[in-house]
């Protein structure tokens, strides 16, 4: 897996001049902004223009020795410390041999830093870097640290290894150990503007870009993304919902749930969350964000429905948002979200 990774063309101005100040660089960045907008991109491809030996105008050279080991993803000054399950999905193995022993019960991947993988550091830190150079440590997400990890960390960053920078990814920071966050600097990255992404969008050969930038709230990697795994911007079980909560009281949302039940709870209630923030927008006559493509039924829907109940369901949904990834019962949990949510947008009388 290669580790020689480019700015995305939004990020390359800013990390240029931040970049430029490599001399008096901190030792440990706090990288933060919505989800979606290249973060461990940028992480990464800063970490590379650190490594790399001839740097042109502050970024990776792309030819030097350096920047050869990144491109095979072997340069000893570079970690990536991330969750097994995270190193999955952008194939790579473990994080080391230890966690998969052959032979052993296949075990679901972690989604948590381990606490073993902070301790290795220390080794790391005590072998000298390559010809006296910087040692890299980028470490995402963030969130992904429980409390004991994130002390351990913090008691590194209080005594920093020498030529040593860590940089840490985070969506919210809010979220995260509050003496941790004291201990880095931030670098806060804004969202693309829209022609910018929307371009982008368009050279990955993405179609529907503008559409499927709304469904992304105008984060332009999530829009990628989202354009690979779903059928059109607007979900279809999503505008069939609509469609059902349209042709009157009493819509039976059981088949529905039944299709959702196999889906990952985090997608649909992300989509659910943008229905209902649209639906707020519609309530005050502004207009909706996310799903252009059926704004009509959610202008009809936001006139005739309490707004009152959709201001309660939307705060409701974005309190089980935190709790999706580990639903007790998924066919009882998308039922009764589906059910909430209908009653929510049914009209007053
Ligand atoms: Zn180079």
């Amino acid at each position: 897996m290669s580790d020689l990774v480019p700015f995305l063309p939004w990020h390359e101005a800013h990390a240029r001049q931040w970049l430029s100040q490599r001399e008096r660089f901190a030792h440990a960045w706090l990288i933060h902004g919505l989800p979606g907008i290249g973060k461990r991109q940028f992480a990464l491809a800063a970490a590379a223009s650190l490594l790399c030996e001839s740097p042109v105008q502050s970024l990776a050279c792309g030819h030097c020795a350096a920047c050869q080991w990144l491109a095979h993803g072997n340069h000893p000054d570079l970690r990536r410390i991330r969750p097994d399950a995270v190193a999955y999905e952008e194939g790579a193995g473990p994080n080391d041999a230890e966690s998969s022993p052959v032979g052993a019960a296949k075990k679901a991947p972690s989604k948590d830093i381990r606490i073993d993988q902070l301790r290795a550091l220390g080794s790391w830190f005590n072998t000298a870097t390559h010809r006296g150079g910087w040692r890299v440590a980028v470490l995402y997400p963030a969130r992904a640290m429980n409390q004991i990890t994130a002390n351990a960390l913090l008691k590194v960053l209080e005594e920093p290894p020498a030529h040593t920078v860590f940089l840490l990814v985070a969506d919210a920071p809010d979220r995260l150990l509050p003496t941790l966050v004291s201990r880095c600097r931030r670098l806060p990255l804004a969202v693309p503007g829209p022609e910018e992404s929307l371009s982008w969008l368009t050279q990955q050969g993405v179609d529907q870009a503008a559409d499927w930038l709304a469904a992304a709230g105008g984060a332009p990697l999530l829009a990628q993304a989202l354009s690979r795994m779903e059928g059109s911007p607007c979900p279809e079980w999503l505008q069939d919902f609509v469609a059902a909560i349209m042709s009157g009281p009493g819509a039976d949302v059981g088949p529905l749930a039944d299709k959702l039940e196999k889906t990952s709870p985090e997608v649909w209630i992300d989509a659910l969350q943008r229905l209902f923030l649209d639906l707020l927008l519609a309530a005050s006559q502004s207009p909706v964000r996310y799903y252009p493509s059926i704004s009509k039924q959610t202008v009809r829907i936001a006139d005739m429905a309490s707004r009152a109940n959709l201001a309660d369901t939307a705060k409701w949904l974005n309190q089980q948002r935190a709790v999706a990834g580990h639903p007790l019962n998924a066919k009882l949990f998308v039922h009764s979200a589906l059910q909430r949510a209908t009653l929510a947008c049914a009209p007053q009388v």
